[in-house]
């Protein structure tokens, strides 16, 4: 770990300081920084690494249950993200998506449903994943027309759900449809659905520029209990934004991951590469940009764990998780950048560390509210607050 400084924050207690280290040296040891050729097979045994060493279990919350503490703790999750991102960005998206997947089963799910699945994605042995997004309904979740009829002790869902992250190689799916209890984003439910019950099926496996398993799902009358449903009738918009209100700050985290790295790959070539009779860091151009990299890190960092912080005391993030993640995804594509140019020629080339993050960050701009979505947020709250 190049630079811990920030670990001694106020934001921290002395067991996060020892969760960052101790990951900081396990990832060092047992996974390595490319993407292999098969990014199923290398997603599942990072999944399976992950659960082995102890690490998902910050992923769930409840002691019984598998996870590490009562509660999911903000602090933890965004600390491991950040480590695993700079160390392997599948790594970070492996143990992301175990969280994101089951975040719901940990915040709203019953006795039944959390003691189904969550001893199994801590461990690492089911694979989670979060099925929101549909392709007329992104920035717009309340668009949704994928639909969840009840017939009796059933659901019979029907509809679409795309850029379905561990679409293909999850265990299970949460799944938010329309149940039509209100209009809008009132009239919502979140469910399980195991990827093995019939009328549930992988329509399409899409290609991204960081390649990552990802799907677009199909479900023709796909029919699961009734008490595979989380949360109450109606309240499944409500599951899904306290899920993202943990995890959307762990985006930033993540963002703020890949920045570091950039960072220490930029130093490194920088006071290595040998120009104009001196080396690349000798220049105040240079420096400049150093500069300007590392205070963008270390704004980015208060966001982040200012927002992971507050969520832990118990109060309310909408704004400061929007701000976080805002500002970390939007600052660490700037901090990449950067690290490309120091690296010149090398910086494009496929297969260098600075060239992967490039391609890594893009996304997270995007997803879990694209920036402008994250605006709007930042502004409704300040508006609220001044009316
Ligand atoms: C790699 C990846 C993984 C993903 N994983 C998952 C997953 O696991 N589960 C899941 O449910 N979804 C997932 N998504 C989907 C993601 O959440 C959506 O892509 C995102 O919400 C944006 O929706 P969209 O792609 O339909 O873009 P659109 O909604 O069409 O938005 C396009 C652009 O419009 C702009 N925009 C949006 N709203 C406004 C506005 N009000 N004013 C001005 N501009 C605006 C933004 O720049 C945005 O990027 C993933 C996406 C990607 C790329």
């Amino acid at each position: 770990m190049a630079d811990t400084h920030y670990l001694d924050w106020p934001f921290f207690e002395p067991r996060h300081r020892e969760l960052a280290l101790a990951l900081d040296a396990w990832s060092a040891q047992h996974i390595t920084g490319h993407h292999g050729e098969d990014v199923d097979a290398e997603c599942r045994a990072l999944v399976r690494a992950l659960g082995q060493g102890g690490w998902l279990r910050h992923a769930v919350g409840g002691r019984a249950q598998g996870g590490a503490a009562e509660a999911i703790d903000t602090r933890s999750i965004c600390l491991i993200r950040e480590t695993l991102a700079r160390h392997h960005g599948l790594a970070d998206f492996a143990f992301a998506m175990q969280g994101l997947g089951s975040g719901a089963i940990s915040l709203a799910g019953t006795e039944a449903q959390r003691a189904r699945y969550l001893p199994r994605v801590a461990a690492g042995e089911a694979i989670a994943a979060f099925a929101l997004s549909e392709p007329q309904a992104g920035s717009d979740v309340a668009a949704m027309t994928c639909s969840a009829r009840a017939e009796g002790q059933t659901y019979v869902i029907d509809g679409e759900k795309t850029w379905i992250s561990n679409g293909g190689i999850a265990d299970f799916y949460v799944v938010f449809a329309r149940t039509g209890e209100a209009p809008g984003s009132r009239g919502i439910s979140a469910f399980i659905v195991d990827a093995d019950t019939p009328g549930l099926e992988i329509a399409e496996r899409i290609d991204v520029i960081a390649p990552h398993p990802l799907a677009r799902l199909k479900f023709s009358a796909c029919r699961i209990p009734a008490s595979q449903r989380v949360g109450e009738a109606g309240q499944g918009f409500k599951v899904a934004m306290r899920t993202l209100d943990v995890f959307r700050t762990s985006v930033a985290a993540a963002a703020l991951g890949f920045a570091r790295r950039a960072l220490d790959e930029g130093l490194a070539r920088a006071q290595s590469r040998k120009m104009f009779g001196g080396v690349l860091a000798d220049f105040q151009l240079t420096q400049a940009k150093l500069a300007q990299m590392a205070t963008a890190i270390d704004s980015s960092a208060l966001l982040t764990y200012r927002a992971a912080w507050q969520r832990d005391q118990g109060r309310s993030v909408t704004r400061e998780a929007a701000m976080a993640k805002m500002v970390a995804t939007e600052s660490a594509q700037q901090v990449i950048d950067a690290a490309v140019q120091l690296w010149g020629g090398l910086g494009v080339t496929r297969g260098q560390m600075v060239e992967s993050l490039y391609r890594e960050i893009r996304a997270l701009r995007i997803y879990e509210g694209a920036t402008e979505v994250q605006q709007l947020i930042i502004a409704r709250e300040l508006l609220k607050a001044g009316a």
